[in-house]
């Protein structure tokens, strides 16, 4: 029998940022894996990542019971295997699963749960990445720039929450893949001096010293006077409304997220004049990070290792340690005392 440890969301709370006071841990035992292909897994990190927020709502289809064990994006190893011809011993992985820390799995329920191995790529020491640049952000990154903005050679980009998980591998790959002039807002001057010296930032607009829409939109255009070819949209209200004001002719958007509104009971809806775009052939398209995770999963893989390998992609974690830390670990996304991934270890 091992031990497991659970992170549990007490009660479905509506609004306010979440917190140690939203979660309990439990513990339970788990028996050895049963049947041929079976597997147990052990979990070595959590993501804390912005959508769960929205799991967390009563709204949410299903929405939890109380008491119930949150899933969430998780990176582990296999530590058995009963020959199953796919997984074995030592092997390491990405996934979406429950948050708790010893797993079973026959082979027949692997067919059915997002896993994608990561052996091939990095040493269990760098497991890490797994929840960020070889894992769902790292998709997020890459299907928003590569496959839906498609940038040409040298346009202009503005990239939201610049600082956070998905911001700092956008900003270079931006830079390193089309050399894009490129924009990042976050919060606060030391952000600002980050994402310019460290994520591939020409440019830095601080949110927090000027966050309404036509604040926003001065600094865009003291910046690109001509306006910003694209906007990788992950905080919502005023800075989508100066994002699509301040959109080029054949301008696009990428909706990756709002996490402005993420906290709120309702989510305001933003104004826009949709006829702008119509004689300017602009673009605004969302997607969602499993499109990369799954039927692009290869081509995102690929491309993520190889620009890390090069050194065109930088790691960049806000670690917490221990399992009991999950609830705070929430709160620093929402608080914006984060840099990068915020990562669980477990
Ligand atoms: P993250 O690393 O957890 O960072 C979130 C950052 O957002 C914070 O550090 C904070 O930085 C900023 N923030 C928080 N509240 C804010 C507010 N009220 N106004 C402006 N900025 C605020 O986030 P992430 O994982 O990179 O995710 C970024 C966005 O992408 C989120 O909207 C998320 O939901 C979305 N996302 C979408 C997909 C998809 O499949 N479409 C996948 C992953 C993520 P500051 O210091 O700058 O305030």
């Amino acid at each position: 029998m091992s031990v497991a440890s659970s992170v549990t969301l007490i009660a479905p709370f509506d609004e306010g940022v979440p917190g140690p006071e939203h979660f309990q841990i439990t513990q339970s035992t788990v028996p050895p894996p049963e049947g041929e292909g079976s597997i147990q897994v052990k979990l070595t990190g959590l993501a804390a990542d912005p959508f769960l927020r929205g799991r967390f709502k009563t709204t949410n289809v299903p929405v939890y019971a109380p008491g119930a064990t949150i899933s969430g994006f998780v990176v582990g190893k296999v530590v058995t295997s009963n020959n199953n011809a796919n997984w074995k011993e030592g092997d390491i992985f990405g996934s979406m699963m429950e948050f708790t820390t010893v797993q079973n799995f026959t082979a027949a329920q692997l067919e059915k749960i997002l896993i994608w191995k990561l052996t091939d790529f990095i040493a269990e020491s760098e497991l890490d990445l797994g929840l960020s640049i070889l894992g769902m952000p790292g998709a997020t990154a890459y299907g928003g720039v590569v496959d839906v903005l498609r940038p040409k050679e040298g346009e202009t980009i503005w990239i939201s929450a610049a600082a956070g998980s998905v911001g700092t591998m956008t900003g270079l790959l931006a830079k390193h893949l089309y050399n894009c002039k490129t924009i990042g807002s976050c919060g606060g001057p030391e952000k600002c001096e980050l994402i310019k010296t460290k994520f591939g930032y020409d440019h830095a607009i601080d949110y927090k010293a000027g966050g309404s829409k036509e604040e926003l939109k001065a600094a865009l255009k003291a910046i690109a006077p001509k306006g910003i070819d694209m906007y990788y949209e992950n905080v919502g209200g005023a800075h989508f409304e100066a994002a699509f004001e301040s959109l080029a002719p054949r301008g696009r958007i990428a909706v990756c997220g709002g996490i402005s509104m993420y906290n709120d009971k309702d989510m305001k809806p933003v104004s826009i004049n949709p006829m702008t775009m119509v004689y300017t052939s602009q673009r605004i398209e969302g997607f969602i990070s499993f499109t990369y995770l799954t039927a692009q999963r290869e081509a995102f893989l690929k491309t993520m290792h190889g620009l890390l390998r090069e050194g065109k992609l930088v790691p960049q974690d806000t670690v917490f340690e221990g399992i009991d830390s999950f609830g705070e670990a929430m709160r620093t996304i929402f608080t914006s005392k984060n840099i990068g991934k915020v990562v669980v270890h477990v």
